[in-house]
């Protein structure tokens, strides 16, 4: 894997680093849980929180953060999960699937033993184990659940003292998880439920034979729960061996993939900073996430906006943790316009208010596309999602259209006309890349045109 595209944690690597910053709790007035009315729906499913079974703790946890009512995904999972079923979930961040297998798992454990690592959370990226670990301890403030997160980039003596400690519910990330396990400090046989959360991630990264040895070290009797985004064979091979008696969930970001805006701005290479610019300057309003593929021009883009007058930052794992936590942070706050980042910000971060995202590079991987557009158009609001399309850019960018099965409008912007004539989008028939489609979560609800 290219080390200047691949900007996220793996085993040993100490160069790149988690930052923290609160969980969002924003809450997301999914447009299907606002619309329902009260009392059961007519296709069965349960409605309310309370309908979903949860004890009266975990209602004022839910309360506490604003949630009225639970989102498809929450419908779908909870109740299996509460009956101790394992579930295969299809729902990528955006969905509520963090409270999904959270308040399940934090149900199963109310009964005020504390101190024995029953619950174990596997994340693929440092910044999604922290921002888990935030939603779990505020779930579980209610019931004195105490989550802890073990990730790499960071020294280990402190995580081997907290873990010694004993905690409930650990968050971690596979290659820092595992170190502590051939240390043994750690302890994985009393887990009762394991979460594997983005599944197809850690699939990318090349975490998969690690995770099946964090599996090996849980009891067999455990439970799991594991969602992914999508859902390729590797991890349905997975799913086959690691979870027995499973039932399926799957849903889409309907509503996300609505309010985005998707448009393609075909420009010479040349040109692309300058663009930028332009377009910052002219008619983009609010916080922008911009997208690069290596570190070195994610930090280039960064100083050229600030000596142009725009505040930005920069997000790569080429800096350290303080310095990726201030910015995010900063970002949060908005105290930044822009934050240029490499792919460590496509997936997980859920950071409310970001207007546009602009693909300054085409992603090589066209699901990067669609975890980095769901940055924008959360919670019920509208987004823009541009792409700076340069001459050899254009597969990339006819891979995006083949898996969301939508063409983009291509559009040049007065001034950045480009020397090269924008090839038109490819066929969306009915048998190309049916199966991608199948799984693309901004796929459902759209039209092809
Ligand atoms: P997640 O997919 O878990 O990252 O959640 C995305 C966002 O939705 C987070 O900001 C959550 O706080 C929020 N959220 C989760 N469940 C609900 C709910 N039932 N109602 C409203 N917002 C929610």
């Amino acid at each position: 894997m290219n080390e200047e595209h691949d900007d996220t944690e793996r085993a040993g690597d100490s160069t790149t680093a988690t930052m923290d910053g609160p969980a969002g709790t924003e809450a997301l007035p999914n447009e299907e849980t606002a619309a329902d009315p009260p009392g059961p729906r007519e296709d069965g499913e349960p409605s309310t929180f309370e309908e979903l079974g949860l004890e009266p703790r975990l209602l004022e946890a839910v309360r506490r953060r604003g949630y009225e009512r639970p989102t498809a995904i929450q419908r779908r999972a909870i109740p299996p999960a509460l009956a101790g079923r394992d579930v295969l979930g299809s729902a990528q961040t955006g969905t509520g699937k963090t409270a999904a297998f959270t308040l399940p798992m934090l149900q199963r454990f109310s009964d005020d033993e504390h101190g024995t690592l029953r619950g174990l959370i596997v994340t693929p990226t440092r910044e999604l184990a922290r921002q888990v670990e935030d939603a779990v301890g505020e779930y579980g403030a209610t019931m004195s659940i105490e989550p802890m997160v073990v990730h790499g980039g960071v020294p280990i003596g402190p995580q081997i003292e907290g873990l010694e400690w004993g905690c409930d519910v650990l968050v971690a990330t596979p290659g820092r998880l595992l170190d502590h396990c051939r240390r043994g400090t750690v302890d994985l046989s009393e887990v009762q439920v394991l979460v594997l959360d983005e599944a197809d991630r850690m699939l990318d990264m090349g975490f998969i034979d690690d995770v099946r040895k964090i599996v090996a070290q849980t009891p067999d009797d455990r439970q799991t729960l594991l969602f992914s985004a999508t859902m390729p064979n590797a991890i349905k091979s997975l799913a086959h061996q690691i979870m027995e008696d499973r039932v399926e969930v799957e849903v889409g970001l309907e509503k996300a993939a609505e309010g985005i805006r998707e448009v393609i701005h075909p420009v010479d290479r040349v040109a692309k900073h300058e663009l930028l610019l332009h377009l910052l300057e002219n008619g983009m309003e609010g916080q922008v996430l911009v997208f690069a593929r290596t570190r070195d021009t994610t930090q280039y883009l960064s100083d050229y906006l600030e000596r142009k007058g725009v505040s930005a930052d920069a997000l790569h794992g080429g800096r350290s943790q303080e310095q990726r936590q201030r910015s995010l942070q900063a970002f949060r706050d908005g105290e930044t316009r822009a934050l240029v980042a490499t792919n460590v910000a496509a997936r997980g971060l859920d950071i409310r208010g970001i207007r546009h995202v602009v693909n300054f590079d085409a992603p090589r991987d066209p699901r990067d596309y669609v975890h980095r557009v769901g940055r924008t158009a959360r919670a019920n609001e509208t987004g823009d999602a541009l792409i700076l399309m340069a001459q050899h850019e254009w597969t990339y960018v006819r891979d995006i259209e083949k898996l969301t099965g939508e063409a983009i409008e291509r559009r040049a912007v007065e001034g950045f006309e480009p020397d090269f004539t924008p090839p038109p989008p490819p066929e969306l028939g009915d048998d190309d890349g049916e199966d991608e489609r199948e799984t693309s979560p901004l796929n459902r609800g759209r039209r092809r045109r």
